[in-house]
């Protein structure tokens, strides 16, 4: 398929979000990308690109080029899920690598690595990587990658992107960073020095809680070359229709962020003034420890926020008494969803990690949809009563 000729790529995230990779559908003008529901294509006399879905398909594509048009990158891809999307990343490894990895972590992130990789031979030391000395300290000779999130899931602790990617670059290792909280609307490692950004796209990019999805993008192309043969191979690619949901969910991803994003502060001030409330976690309130870093190097703080309550009774409380809110596991979407991580999400971390890391049963995770803010903070209210 022929790029599109006229294509500005001097636009805003905002408008970038909305438009996509291509604009429209180069053969029939489609404003709404078409869903080519097809395993197979026929060989035309010329390549036209496609020969079987596994390898490629234009409605994938589309969303492969559009998600590394945002990440300001060069190659997309685009997997089933988040967790195939960090398999494929971990597949790059040897046995006997070492991988730096944040401590406080996607349970199921941790699980791959602990469950999965580390039986392949892969070692893996879980550190504080919002303190980059700690980062420094921990590089071996075999160390290969660095793997963050950030903000990081669930106490909203922030790396400095720039610094460990500096760090990783002259210890020749690969920075990775799971982009899935800030999207590449608020922030985007790639121009901060990264080499690999990986995300959940069932989180903000898809943004309705309707379908998983998984990308990887990096500006290298031989690390292109290696992530391309490897999907292929595994085959855990995301199915046209999804792709598609993809495509529209993201063309809305700047409004809902922005109006997420307003939403959280309301709801983080408020649930700080709350008598019943020990501590909120939200990176966007000046007083936390992460909210300079923060402005350093995104341009918003999202809409996670996580807080825990006096006593183990008031938690179970407001999961069961929520009523607009719903006690559901996930993120990023358009309603507001409240989970318990220590037993959901973070399950799977062992019980000495997760207290240092204050993952209690006493710690709730609020993922602030778009609703109106006083019905939410009124839900909580009523539920903290
Ligand atoms: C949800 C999530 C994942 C896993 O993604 P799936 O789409 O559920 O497979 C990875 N990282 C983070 C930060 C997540 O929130």
């Amino acid at each position: 398929m022929n790029d599109n000729s006229n294509r500005d790529d001097k636009l805003d995230i905002e408008t970038k979000v909305v438009h996509g990779g291509k604009y429209y559908d180069p053969y029939t003008g489609a404003i709404s990308f078409p869903i080519y529901q097809s395993a197979t294509f026929r060989h035309l006399s010329q390549d036209s690109g496609y020969d079987y879905s596994r390898q490629q398909n234009p409605t994938r594509e589309e969303l492969e080029n559009t998600i590394a048009n945002l990440e300001n990158g060069k190659f997309g891809f685009s997997f089933s899920t988040g967790m195939a999307a960090i398999s494929t990343v971990l597949t790059l490894f040897s046995p006997n690598q070492h991988i730096i990895v944040s401590d406080d972590l996607y349970g199921g992130t941790y699980r791959i690595f602990e469950e999965i990789y580390s039986r392949y031979g892969i070692e893996f030391s879980y550190i504080d990587t919002s303190k980059t000395y700690e980062v420094e300290k921990s590089f071996k000779k075999n160390t290969a990658a660095v793997f963050i999130e950030t903000p990081s899931n669930p106490t909203m602790k922030v790396s400095d992107i720039s610094a460990i990617a500096e760090i990783a670059q002259s210890q020749q290792a690969l920075m990775i960073v799971d982009n899935t909280f800030l999207t590449p609307y608020y922030q985007r490692p790639l121009e901060l020095g990264a080499d690999i950004v990986v995300h959940s796209g069932t989180k903000y990019l898809g943004g309705h809680n309707d379908t998983l999805a998984g990308f990887i993008v990096v500006n290298n192309e031989t690390l292109s070359h290696r992530l391309k043969l490897i999907q292929k191979s595994e085959g855990a690619v995301l199915a046209p229709f999804d792709s598609w949901l993809l495509l529209r969910g993201i063309k809305t991803l700047g409004v809902r962020l922005k109006k997420q994003e307003e939403n959280a502060l309301k709801v983080a001030k408020w649930l700080k003034g709350h008598s019943k409330i020990n501590k909120v976690y939200y990176i966007g309130l000046p007083e936390h420890e992460a909210f300079e870093i923060s402005r350093k190097q995104a341009t918003g703080f999202g809409a996670m926020i996580s807080f825990t309550v006096e006593n183990t009774e008031i938690a179970q409380q407001v999961l069961r008494k929520v009523r607009m809110i719903i006690f559901a596991e996930s993120l990023g979407g358009v309603e507001s969803l409240i989970t318990h991580p220590m037993t959901q999400t973070h399950s799977d971390i062992p019980k000495l990690i997760r207290e240092r890391l204050g993952v209690n049963d006493r710690l709730l995770r609020l993922s602030v949809g778009i609703e109106n803010v006083d019905d939410i903070i009124n839900d909580l209210k009523q539920a903290l009563e």
